[in-house]
């Protein structure tokens, strides 16, 4: 392989393998904040839940939380159920958090009810916390302003 060659190939690996990563994180995030709801919500999450929320089957669950439990975010207890850890917890909670305020946005702008809902699952994780911040003070300004937000809507939604 010459040089030049090489370097593409570098580069091309190195943004596979980043991709990969993301992809990896997303999916983490997605457990965590799936896990996070059901436990809040029932008292518990069993793989069955955790795999109807997230679309995929149980035994893809199972093998992701002997992942996530090996990785510190969540203690499973066989016939015990699971609990995220302190570490789970956060970044849970921190992907909740960027959720409900994404979520917001469209909804605000008028962005039917299941559409926000798809939407923002895909944009929670890939949008930064100065990103995050700045939309959460928008959210804040047209609420406080909903002669403005009424303006807005009229004009997008002709
Ligand atoms: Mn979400």
């Amino acid at each position: 392989m010459g040089d030049d060659l090489l370097l593409r190939y570098r580069d091309e690996l190195a943004r596979v393998t980043q991709t990969e990563q993301q992809e990896e994180r997303s999916r983490l995030e997605d457990y965590l904040e799936v896990i996070y709801h059901l436990v809040h919500d029932k008292g518990y999450a069993s793989t069955v839940d955790i795999a109807e929320n997230l679309g995929v089957k149980p035994p893809s669950v199972s093998s992701m939380l002997q992942r996530l439990a090996a990785k510190d975010y969540l203690v499973h207890e066989p016939y015990r159920g699971m609990r995220l850890t302190e570490k789970g917890e956060k970044i849970a909670k921190s992907v909740i958090a960027r959720h409900s305020i994404i979520s917001e946005l469209l909804l605000m702008l008028g962005v039917e009810k299941t559409v926000a809902y798809q939407d923002t699952e895909g944009i929670e994780h890939h949008l930064q916390p100065v990103t995050i911040s700045r939309i959460e003070g928008l959210i804040d300004f047209l609420r406080k302003d909903p002669k403005l937000l009424r303006a807005i809507r009229d004009h997008i939604e002709k």
